[in-house]
């Protein structure tokens, strides 16, 4: 019997990743390695100016990064809608999305470059046009200007090169490769819309150098670059629109959301697989159908409440625990 379930799992086991997650693997992998290195013997975690730092500098909760499973259990929904029986199982990392975090700043990262290429592909898709990718830097006279001032030029330059809109990234700092330092270095990482041919137009104004930049990147992995040494504030965002590319210009459809079960909008809870094996691999993400058996809701009573054998079910498990972390018992 119980290898037959076991079967019956595999076989129904049906994960489905979305495109932009399995997309998002690579580059996720590569800024990690990218901030590790520029971490390492350098000022990254020092360096400010006027409230702005880099990314990943501060100590995550306690949480963050645990995994979580979640689900819908309805399998006679499910079966009515002629799919079987079968539950929707949700496995992932608890995340406090704040970029400054040590551990879910990779996270965040991948998070805004999935909105904003979502974003970059809508006007895309209704413009006809391509997006590229334009650098303007401020000339050191002007460096101790205050930030908002110089946003202001900025703008003011995508206006003289007719620019549609763009995505903004500020950099706040560049690194020197020789000493091994990032210093105060302000310019501004933009992904738009435009004519190429009219951005001489804008070359040189306020005395900044504009520069073009040939991409060969995606655009979601120029996101994910960008965003792994930007200019991070409490409250200031990172990440910018502009122009024809502002939120109030231009609409997207609502993402389909996350907390409900695709398959009958129920609202996920917390789930547990209490068998030999359910099938999905631990400490992996993991989104998708499988076999109902096995798999039960979480309970959370609160402790007053519990019954005598649950407190006693409970005292067992803790010396269990305690026992098998090492923690001495007298
Ligand atoms: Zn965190
Ligand atoms: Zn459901």
């Amino acid at each position: 019997m119980k290898n037959q379930n076991k079967e019956r799992q595999n076989q129904s086991l049906i994960p489905f990743f979305s495109p932009a997650s399995k997309q998002s693997d690579l580059p996720l992998h590569n800024v990690a390695s990218f901030v590790d290195e520029y971490k390492f013997l350098t000022n990254w975690y020092t360096i400010e100016y006027d409230g702005w730092t880099l990314p990943s500098i501060k100590e995550p909760h306690d949480w963050c990064g645990l995994w979580k499973t979640v689900g819908c259990l309805n399998e006679d929904a499910h079966k009515k809608l002629g799919k079987g029986r079968i539950i929707y199982v949700k496995q992932f990392q608890r995340s406090c999305y704040r970029a400054v975090c040590k551990i879910c700043y990779l996270k965040w990262i991948a998070r805004q470059s999935k909105k904003a290429t979502r974003r970059i592909e809508k006007f895309s898709e209704l413009s006809f046009k391509t997006s590229f990718h334009l650098i303007l830097c401020v000339p050191s006279s002007q460096r101790n200007l205050p930030i908002k001032l110089l946003r202001k030029r900025m703008v003011q330059i995508t206006k003289i090169a007719k620019m549609n809109g763009a995505a903004v990234v500020f950099h706040p700092f560049r690194f020197d490769r020789k000493v091994r330092r990032w210093y105060y270095f302000p310019h501004f990482h933009l992904i738009g819309f435009g004519d190429k041919r009219k951005l001489p137009m804008a070359y040189g104004k306020f005395g900044w150098f504009v520069k073009y930049s040939e991409e060969r990147r995606s655009v979601f992995q120029t996101f994910c670059y960008l965003l792994s040494h930007c200019g991070v504030k409490k409250g200031s965002h990172s990440l910018t629109w502009i122009g024809s590319l502002s939120y109030s210009k231009l609409k997207l459809e609502k993402e389909s959301d996350s907390t409900i079960c695709p398959l009958c909008n129920d609202k996920l809870v917390p789930i547990y697989h209490e068998g030999e094996h359910s099938g999905i691999p631990p400490d992996e993400v993991f989104e998708g159908f499988v076999d109902s058996v096995d798999w039960y809701e979480v309970k959370t009573v609160p402790k007053s409440e519990w019954t005598k054998v649950e407190r006693y079910e409970y005292a067992v498990e803790k010396e269990l625990y305690n026992a098998n972390s090492g923690i001495s018992l007298n």
